[in-house]
């Protein structure tokens, strides 16, 4: 396995970062006033739940629905430039290595509850090299 360059870190390659707090504390209320049914939001598929097993990161978010464990946060990649890569999920440290090799991918990262199947969306971020080159002239001119 090559490991990326040191200073192609992730953060240095992330962009067009999307959060979905509000959608999900939207999502949330309905639950709680009951107008929406937790079977209809903890709905985590096999496949989901099995990502979360061997390629989730422990968050320190107790789920919202059943408050028995801790939330477990699944990065899945989608792009043209993955090829059959596109649509699986991976750990962090494979990402860094990702940024590292395809020039643009987008990363969903969807948090999930391995107790009672409870999923979604947390954010979503464009990974790749081609960020790196837009960063380039800004640097010079605020050195000017
Ligand atoms: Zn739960």
């Amino acid at each position: 396995m090559l490991e990326p360059p040191r200073s192609l870190s992730l953060v240095q390659t992330q962009r067009q970062v999307v959060d979905y707090a509000l959608q999900r504390r939207a999502l949330l209320a309905e639950v709680y006033s009951g107008r929406v049914g937790t079977t209809d939001v903890c709905d985590a598929s096999p496949y989901l739940l099995r990502a979360a097993k061997f390629h989730g990161q422990p968050s320190d978010v107790i789920c919202p629905v059943c408050r028995k464990e801790a939330l477990t946060r699944v990065s899945w990649v989608y792009g043209d430039a993955l090829k059959h890569a596109a649509g699986s999920a991976r750990a962090p440290v494979e990402l860094a290595r990702m940024a590292a090799l395809f020039d643009e991918f987008t990363v969903y990262v969807v948090e999930v509850c391995r107790t009672c199947s409870w999923n979604h969306l947390v954010q979503s971020y464009v990974l790749g090299t081609s960020g790196l080159d837009t960063r380039k002239p800004r640097r010079r001119t605020a050195a000017e």
